[in-house]
């Protein structure tokens, strides 16, 4: 059915669209937790959601934005359900997520080894600021239990950084 097929892009784009509450810079597609969007039928809709860390709070805020912009799109039955597996991880996070995260200070995490090559042993946490690579880390957990806050050895400016899983 080509109809629904059309309205559920658009109702991902709706839903996509909505702000990480804990990132708002960063939409949920851009993010990369919004798994899926489905029509169950007239005014019902299903959209799936993997959270980007066990027990992230931020679940529940997503949720009720997600049902909130689909109750205005028309859909007065909205499921929001938690999909674990397979597991969000920073790779999942997109292109323009990333740069987005670069220009407002968080470090990116670094894709891993998409083309099977071997993944660097050493965890060096580039500096967004200056570029430096001489980082440390000052708090495991920052603004949000999903960063950390580490600081630049070279120009001292503090900054978030992604945990990677
Ligand atoms: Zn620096």
């Amino acid at each position: 059915m080509v109809t629904d097929t059309r309205l559920e892009a658009e109702l991902r784009d709706l839903a996509g669209s909505v702000p990480d509450p804990e990132l708002p810079v960063l939409t949920l597609a851009e993010l990369g937790v919004l798994r899926d969007v489905h029509v169950d039928g007239p005014g019902r809709v299903t959209v799936r959601l993997t959270p980007t860390y066990t027990g992230c709070p931020a679940i529940e805020a997503m949720s009720a934005d997600i049902e909130r912009v689909l109750h205005d799109h028309g859909f007065p039955d909205v499921s929001v359900v938690t999909v674990l597996a397979p597991a969000w991880s920073t790779d999942d996070i997109s292109a323009e997520g990333r740069r987005k995260l670069a220009e407002f200070g968080i470090a990116p995490p670094r894709a891993h080894g998409a083309d099977g090559g071997p993944v660097p042993l050493t965890l060096s946490v580039r500096c967004p600021h200056c570029g430096s690579t001489d980082t440390e880390l000052l708090s495991r957990f920052s603004s949000t239990a999903c960063k950390a806050l580490r600081r630049c050895v070279a120009c001292r400016e503090p900054f978030d950084h992604f945990k990677e899983l």
